[in-house]
């Protein structure tokens, strides 16, 4: 392994073709059958193009996820719309549907995206999962008749378990839990007792590992990227940092570069990380068109190797490119552009420390 280990967080924006594709299916244009030889045509281009990165670890590019909150009940039928409503800085806001009726069953797991990638490259491949504290807010307030809230989390504890479980039995190099609610849950409830209630709802999933296999299981959180705008960038990381390191994974994926207060980030992560837990900082601002040269990534992550030890330290992009699958603000060739400086600019901070 290198000194500094790199890896993607996941999504890459679709190709145009995939887009209309998908667009199409839900017009009922094309069958099913039409759309899974796009979305393997999509799979494939992707991770032939994220290989020509030099990325020693790669994803699917998220291909044909249909976003990385949703997967696991896309086409479900005990959904109505209606849902927690996530409101974005520049207006625009994102829907969770609600839970109608149980047993709460995921209907689809991530393992299905893992095996397509794995058909396609000899390369690890890392695979990320929903959080479960994220499918925790498809249950209304108001309850529902015959299945209480009690039972619902404990279905959910069973199928996010089985969903992590699954990746890491099926050759995933790791498997990485998208906790992007973690930063908006101290914007929602200052008191911090909601991002309190998250965290130990994905610490009784993640207790359910073994520590080996938690070495292999990562947290990611961000202010949340959709069409180039965020949820909870207002929010400072040093009011988030103490409770996230206490999370039982033995990964942490943070958004880094589009921080402007760099040093009171790391000396929080310096004061909060734990033995035997590493923290992958984000080197790209997957919300700026613009390609950071390696020589800045370098500098970056020289500048991080004072405050965190060595054997501590990886490097990531700050969030996926393209999380929901209709999102094509960051075009398809700088994310991979974008990749290709963070495996260059990893590769000399290595040369240097
Ligand atoms: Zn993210």
């Amino acid at each position: 392994m290198p000194l500094i280990p790199t890896e993607p967080i996941g999504s890459i924006p679709r190709p145009a073709y995939l887009q209309q594709a998908m667009h199409a299916y839900t017009q009922a244009e094309i069958s099913s059958d039409d759309l899974a030889r796009l979305f393997s045509q999509a799979t494939r281009e992707t991770i032939i193009s994220l290989e020509g990165t030099g990325s020693p670890v790669i994803s699917d590019g998220e291909q044909s996820k249909p976003s990385f909150a949703t997967y696991p009940i896309h086409g479900a039928l005990n959904l109505d719309g209606g849902g927690v409503v996530i409101p974005f800085e520049d207006g625009h806001t994102r829907q969770l549907p609600v839970l109608t009726s149980g047993p709460f069953r995921y209907r689809n797991f991530a393992v299905d995206y893992l095996r397509e990638a794995r058909k396609h490259t000899a390369l690890p491949v890392k695979q990320a999962v929903i959080s479960a504290s994220a499918m925790s807010l498809l249950y209304p307030a108001a309850g529902i008749d015959g299945y209480p809230q009690s039972q619902f989390i404990a279905d959910l504890l069973d199928q996010a378990e089985a969903d992590i479980r699954k990746c890491l039995n099926d050759h995933a190099y790791n498997v990485q839990i998208d906790f992007t609610e973690a930063r908006l849950a101290l914007k929602l409830d200052p008191s911090r007792g909601l991002l309190q209630q998250f965290i130990s709802l994905n610490n009784q999933v993640l207790d359910r590992f073994t520590a080996e296999e938690r070495s292999r299981i990562g947290i990611h959180t961000c202010p949340g990227g959709d069409h180039d705008s965020t949820h909870s960038a207002d929010v400072p990381y040093p009011d988030l940092l103490p409770l996230f390191f206490q999370l039982n994974a033995g990964n942490f994926y943070l958004e880094y570069a589009g921080e402007k207060d760099k040093v009171s980030v790391l000396q929080s992560i310096r004061e909060n990380i734990r033995p035997g837990q590493r923290v992958f900082l984000g080197v790209t601002d997957v919300l700026n068109p613009r390609i950071e040269s390696p020589q800045e990534i370098r500098d970056l992550l020289v500048q991080a190797a004072e405050y965190i030890p060595l054997n501590q330290l990886g490097s990531t992009d700050d969030c996926g490119f393209s999380p929901f699958a209709d999102d094509v603000s960051t075009a398809r060739e700088i994310a991979f552009e974008k990749i290709r400086a963070r495996v260059e600019g990893t590769k000399l901070a290595s040369a240097v420390l």
